[in-house]
C-alpha cells in the first residue's frame, strides 16, 4: 500500500530529514584521512540522539539472515556500494566513502546517502560522485503529479549511462513514512513495471547506486555489505522527498 502524507505526517518527516542532514554536515566536517568509520558513526548518532529522534538503522534485522545492523550509519568505502558497516581501520587519502543515514523522529523516517571523498581522490572518483549526484537531481525532474515511478527510473538510468557508468539492479529506492521502507519500490533503470502515478503527498526516498564498471553486486560474508562484482568503485546519493502540486519538495535539507 502506498501511503500519503498529511501536512502535520510532512512536517514530522521534515524535522527528521533535517536531523539527518545534520548528522550529514558533522560528518562532512571531520572526515579526512586517518579518521576511522566507527568515528563517524559516534557523530552521527550523537547528532540524531541529541536531537531527539532514533537511527533508523540500528537492529535492523539482516535479510540474509545474518546479524542485526549494528549501527547507526551506513559506511561503504570503494568498491563498497551500499551496508558497510563502520569499523576502525583509518580512511586513506584517495578514498570515498557512501555514508547513509536514517534517522527517526516522532514515528517518521528520513533518509540521505552522500558519497565523500577523503583527502584527493581521483579524477574519475570525483566524475563517478558528480554524475550519481545530477543523476538524483535528473530523476527528481520527474517528480511531478501524473508521472509515473517508472519515469524517474529511466531518467536516472539515461544520465549514468551516458555518462558510461552503470546503475545498480538489485537494490532500488522505495517510499518511505512511518516505515523505512514503504512501497512503492523505485528501481534507478526502467522495468518491465511502469510502477505507479505519483500523488501529492507521496514521500520517497530516491538513491542512485552508481557503479564504475559493471552493474553486478555481490554481497559480502558479513551478509550486509554490498560490494561491486569487478572491485571498481561505486557511489550512492539519496534524498527523500515529497511530491506536491508543483515542484517537488526535499525533505532531507
Ligand atoms: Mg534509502
Amino acid at each position: 500500500m502506498i501511503t500519503v502524507k498529511s501536512e502535520r505526517e510532512l512536517d514530522l518527516m521534515r524535522k527528521a530529514g533535517h536531523i539527518v542532514m545534520l548528522a550529514h554536515e558533522r560528518i562532512k566536517e571531520i572526515i579526512a584521512p586517518g579518521v576511522t568509520t566507527n568515528d563517524l558513526n559516534r557523530v552521527a548518532e550523537e547528532v540524531i540522539l541529541k536531537n531527539g529522534a532514533v537511527p533508523s538503522f540500528k537492529g535492523v534485522p539482516c535479510p540474509y539472515g545474518g546479524i542485526d545492523f549494528p549501527a547507526s550509519i551506513c559506511a561503504s568505502v570503494n568498491n563498497e556500494v551500499i551496508h558497510g558497516i563502520p569499523n576502525n581501520a583509518r580512511l586513506k587519502d584517495g578514498d570515498i566513502v557512501s555514508i547513509d543515514i536514517g534517522a527517526m523522529f516522532q514515528g517518521y523516517h528520513g533518509d540521505a546517502a552522500r558519497t565523500y571523498e577523503v583527502g584527493k581522490v581521483s579524477d574519475e572518483a570525483r566524475r563517478l560522485i558528480e554524475v550519481t549526484r545530477e543523476s538524483f537531481y535528473k530523476g527528481l525532474e520527474m517528480v511531478r503529479e501524473n508521472m509515473r515511478i517508472i519515469d524517474i527510473s529511466r531518467a536516472i538510468q539515461k544520465y549514468v549511462e551516458k555518462h558510461s557508468f552503470s546503475v545498480v539492479r538489485d537494490f532500488v529506492g522505495h517510499g518511505i513514512g512511518t516505515e523505512m521502507h514503504e512501497e512503492p519500490q523505485i528501481p534507478n533503470f526502467a522495468t518491465r513495471e511502469r510502477g505507479p502515478r505519483l500523488v501529492k503527498g507521496m514521500t520517497l526516498a530516491i538513491e542512485p547506486m552508481v557503479n564504475q564498471g559493471s552493474w553486478k553486486v555481490k554481497v559480502l560474508k558479513n551478509n550486509w555489505t554490498v560490494v561491486t562484482s569487478d572491485g571498481k568503485l561505486s557511489a550512492h546519493y539519496e534524498n527523500t522527498v515529497a511530491v506536491t502540486s508543483n515542484e517537488p519538495e526535499i525533505l532531507t535539507r
